[in-house]
């Protein structure tokens, strides 16, 4: 992914920082587009990542945007983003967040609980509107990934109890401020086993027969995101198989006439577009294990000490044979480790560090922990 030249002008700058190859994210995004049926919709999910230039080239392509806090509609609305194309999740949606999506006029909120629903009929009707919703169904289905990261059982905090469907539609038709135009589902994240999708689309046929029978006019199919990238190895997938994704939907999804199908993904779009860079602080042997201490750490890119996720890491200084090493950030916590066990050339002081797909929930999720100064991101077009 990165030829020599573009590895000079990197290893000028000061570490750690964020770099994101907006070519690739270009591609990914015209990859993603061609395979859409017509009446399919992505709403990217901006809690990925919502740096500004990340934003605007997504608007280029016209897709919306799927937001789960007031901020981050004002945030796409600050970037152009058209309010017709926000829709707006969330298990907890506070007042003055539920008036500022309506006052802006936004697409569709998708709500996840009977409570959420007759606080936004409230809203609606002392604002004087009628408001369109769906509703976010759990369908108890396992998504295979990681615990924090999947939503969609039936014991998790997000959705509403699939069973519990008949009797909210009962009490929805008696709130005079709000339409019901959709259902939504979520089912988790880093999604690889296409076979998850395709009970997902069973379940929402049987939702989307069932509705109609009740004489619900649903307009809004909505199956949320979760498509997984490949970290291990992310030179062989640096564009995620969007084809067959839909081709799953295309082939098991039943939609009536003039049904739209919304998707929200987040990390199949940025994911593989983002790469941390930072530099060997110090090196030492510890009870047989060769730590490599870096300057970046969990307050960059939290994932591997959050849900023990993988990046691929390269050492771009070195090409002497590869030897296994911890790396660690320079934080103080013990879960402060980006890999155990990690192979890589043989390493010296002051080497350009690379960890791979942290396009998606890295940056966003940084902090400040021991007083740490944000990195910076840097873009393909500001170098070249
Ligand atoms: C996080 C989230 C997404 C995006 O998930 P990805 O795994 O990044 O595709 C989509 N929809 C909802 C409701 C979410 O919370």
């Amino acid at each position: 992914m990165f030829n020599s030249e573009l590895i000079q002008r990197l290893n000028k700058l000061k570490t750690p920082f964020y770099f994101y190859d907006l070519d690739l994210l270009d591609k990914t995004i015209l990859s993603l587009k061609d395979s859409l049926e017509l009446n399919y919709n992505v709403y990217y999910a901006i809690k990925a990542n919502n740096n500004s230039k990340i934003i605007k080239l997504i608007n280029d392509h016209n897709l919306g945007i799927d937001a789960v806090s007031g901020e981050e509609i004002n945030k796409a609305l600050n970037c152009k983003i058209n309010p017709k194309k926000i829709v707006f999740a969330g298990v907890g949606k506070t007042k003055e967040e539920i008036i500022l999506a309506i006052k802006k006029k936004i697409y569709l909120f998708n709500c996840e609980s009977f409570d959420e629903v007759k606080l936004i009929d409230k809203i609606s009707n002392e604002l004087n509107v009628t408001t369109e919703i769906a509703i976010r169904l759990n369908p108890n289905i396992d998504s295979r990934t990681h615990k924090y990261i999947k939503t969609g059982m039936f014991d998790t905090k997000f959705g509403i109890q699939i069973d519990h469907l008949s009797d909210i539609l009962e009490k929805i038709k008696n709130l005079k401020n709000i339409h019901l135009k959709g259902y939504h589902f979520h089912l988790g994240s880093q999604i690889d086993d296409l076979n998850v999708f395709v009970k997902l689309s069973q379940v929402s046929n049987e939702i989307n027969s069932y509705l109609k029978n009740n004489k619900f006019n649903i307009r809004d199919i909505n199956l949320g995101g979760g498509l997984g990238i490949n970290y291990k190895e992310p030179d062989l997938n640096l564009i995620p198989d969007f084809r067959s994704y839909f081709n799953v939907f295309k082939k098991n999804l039943i939609c009536f006439d003039n049904q739209k199908v919304h998707f929200e993904l987040g990390r199949s779009i940025v994911g593989q577009c983002g790469s941390l860079f930072s530099r060997i602080l110090y090196l030492k042997k510890s009870f047989n294990k060769n730590f490599m201490i870096i300057d970046a750490g969990m307050t960059e890119l939290i994932r591997p000490a959050l849900y023990n996720a993988h990046h691929h890491i390269d050492n771009l200084s070195s090409i002497e044979k590869e030897i296994k090493y911890d790396i660690v950030g320079p934080l103080c916590e013990s879960s402060d480790t980006f890999a155990k066990d990690y192979y890589l050339n043989e390493s010296k002081l002051g080497d350009l560090i690379v960890i791979r797909s942290s396009g998606a929930y890295g940056e966003v999720m940084s902090s400040n922990y021991n007083l740490r100064k944000k990195a910076i991101a840097y873009y393909s077009n500001d170098l070249f």
